[in-house]
């Protein structure tokens, strides 16, 4: 296969992606011919009617599935080289993310859920320890850590999926519709945490949405029309505190 991306400081770059879904006979161009680069170190919100394939474009981004055109580089590696072991070993070192409703595991406390995806990783149990307990402490919920999510109130679930997003140090995270199930306050905190997460850690965040305090918190706004790219809005400024630090021993070698 020929390869013509070279790496990248981008979080993300897709050049000419395509996926189509199959229901039956029928084919859903879900996206078509998406060129875009998404900045290192940067909040982007991906927004767009529904149906448009924000959620689409994330699972690529994600590495969740695969395109069925095109070429797709994530954190600086061409993706779609790796085997579907290497692709979850790539996820679970690299990636984190948030869903819109919230899916924690509910038999598990808010500690063990955070916990969960450095489970996957090789950090070893003192490490693990404290970057719980570092990452709760981070979102305001060191006193609830023994709570299960039916005892936590939908933004508190909300932050503890942030703190299990960012508990194995990812360099990138991806949250679909992140603030779609919380009231409008709740919904405006949880971004804002999201804002402070991503510059004191230094990683790229991707939030797919179109709830206008996404957008007004991002640094660029990629808007998808019809599965494709209708404008990209980048600010010329951008906010890099300190340099990506992951956790020891929670890298894939390569
Ligand atoms: P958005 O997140 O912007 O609402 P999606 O990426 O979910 O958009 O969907 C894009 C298009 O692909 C829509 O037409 C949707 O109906 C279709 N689609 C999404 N997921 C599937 C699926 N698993 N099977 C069939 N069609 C799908
Ligand atoms: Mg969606």
């Amino acid at each position: 296969m020929t390869r013509t991306l070279k790496p990248s400081p981008c979080a993300a770059v897709l050049k000419d992606i395509a996926k189509r879904y199959r229901v039956g006979s029928v084919e859903i161009p879900a996206l078509r011919a998406v060129s875009i680069e998404i900045r290192e170190d940067c909040l982007t919100a991906i927004s767009g009617p529904s149906g448009s394939g924000k959620t689409t474009l994330l699972n690529l981004i994600g590495c969740i599935d695969r395109p069925d055109q095109g070429e797709l580089e994530v954190a600086g590696t061409p993706v779609a080289e790796l085997s579907d072991n290497a692709l979850s070993d790539f996820r679970a070192a690299h990636l984190g993310f948030v869903f819109q409703s919230f899916n924690l595991i509910p038999v598990l406390t808010a500690y063990e859920n955070v916990e969960y995806p450095l489970r996957l990783t090789n950090v070893p149990p003192a490490r693990r320890r404290e970057r719980v307990l570092s990452m709760l402490d981070a979102v305001g919920l060191s006193s609830h850590a023994r709570h299960r999510p039916s005892q936590l109130s939908g933004g508190q679930q909300q932050r503890v999926a942030i703190a299990r997003a960012l508990a194995a140090a990812p360099r990138v995270v991806l949250a679909d519709e992140p603030t779609a199930n919380l009231d409008s306050q709740t919904g405006a905190s949880i971004i804002e945490l999201m804002r402070q997460m991503q510059r004191e850690h230094g990683i790229s965040v991707v939030i797919c949405s179109h709830d206008p305090k996404v957008i007004a918190a991002a640094d660029d706004t990629v808007v998808i029309q019809d599965g494709r790219v209708e404008s990209v809005k980048r600010s010329s400024d951008i906010h890099i505190v300190r340099p990506h630090t992951p956790v020891v021993g929670s890298r894939i070698q390569s």
